[in-house]
């Protein structure tokens, strides 16, 4: 989900697209867990199953994340399941929920002794185990880095959802277009985006936001490409410090200093990738 601005949810992180998610969350079932000793146990209600099945994939994807961003996706989060519209997962690809924002499916918060996840119980029953893994996987980014905290408010939404997106699928070696089929459609339409994704592309209401998280990931796949995961850690983390929304400006210095790119250059090789969607 689009991040609100600063000041008006300290310590609340939303990167879901489920609107509501927030209200849902009183009733949930919680359940603690420690991401390195989270033994699922059999549960009697479908609930409980999904937070057994959340509590046996966390600590492989933790581990997958903190191998690019660090022990912070390591730390103890708290499982709470809840209700969701039943429409969430309609139309779900096979491979799982490619192009399709995690939030969607799940949401994390801080503001409590522990970080929270909380499962969309609905979304999640639709998921494919790929989609599954990669849905934690995004959501321990903004975890990791500066969502738990809010350093990341000022940075731009395309980067944040971006590196979650990318860390999220880094490991499973899908071609692009499988990747985003969203994206992938709208270019094959001649309605490829000509510009990095804006904030309102990625909220919740927006039409193709799929296809913006999609877009996203791009971009921050070719800083990758040039700069390694390493230089995008190191972007996301000087980005962290900045007073104030980072400007084209600002971002282009760091992205020099962390990476030897420019932010032309990675746009003009962002516009080249989704063109190859078609
Ligand atoms: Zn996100």
């Amino acid at each position: 989900m689009r991040r609100l601005p600063a000041g008006r949810r300290p310590r609340l992180l939303l990167r879901a697209a489920l609107a509501g998610l927030l209200l849902l969350l009183t009733g949930g079932l919680a359940a603690c867990a420690g991401t390195h000793a989270a033994a699922a146990r059999p549960g009697v209600s479908p609930a409980d199953a999904i937070r057994n099945d959340v509590l046996r994939r966390l600590p492989a994807a933790a581990a997958s994340v903190a191998a690019v961003w660090g022990a912070a996706a390591q730390r103890p989060v708290e499982v709470v399941v809840t209700p969701g519209p039943g429409s969430a997962g309609a139309g779900e690809p096979p491979g799982g929920s490619p192009g399709r924002p995690a939030g969607d499916v799940a949401a994390a918060f801080t503001g409590g002794p522990r970080p929270r996840l909380a499962i969309n119980s609905a979304a999640w029953s639709t998921l494919s185990p790929i989609g599954r893994d990669v849905v934690l996987r995004h959501e321990l980014t903004h975890l990791a880095t500066g969502g738990a905290s809010g350093a990341d408010r000022n940075l731009p939404d395309w980067l944040v959802e971006g590196a979650a997106e990318w860390t999220a699928w880094r490991s499973e070696g899908w071609a692009d277009a499988r990747v985003a089929p969203e994206l992938t459609r709208l270019v094959r339409a001649h309605r490829q985006p000509l510009s990095l994704a804006s904030s309102g592309d990625l909220s919740p209401g927006a039409s193709d936001a799929a296809a913006a998280y999609s877009s996203a990931w791009l971009a921050v796949r070719e800083i990758v490409r040039r700069g390694s995961a390493s230089g995008l850690v190191r972007l996301v983390r000087a980005l962290e410090q900045h007073p104030g929304p980072v400007t084209g400006a600002a971002l282009d210095s760091s992205l020099r200093a962390a990476t030897g790119d420019t932010l032309a250059e990675v746009v003009r090789r962002w516009q080249l990738a989704v063109r190859r969607l078609a």
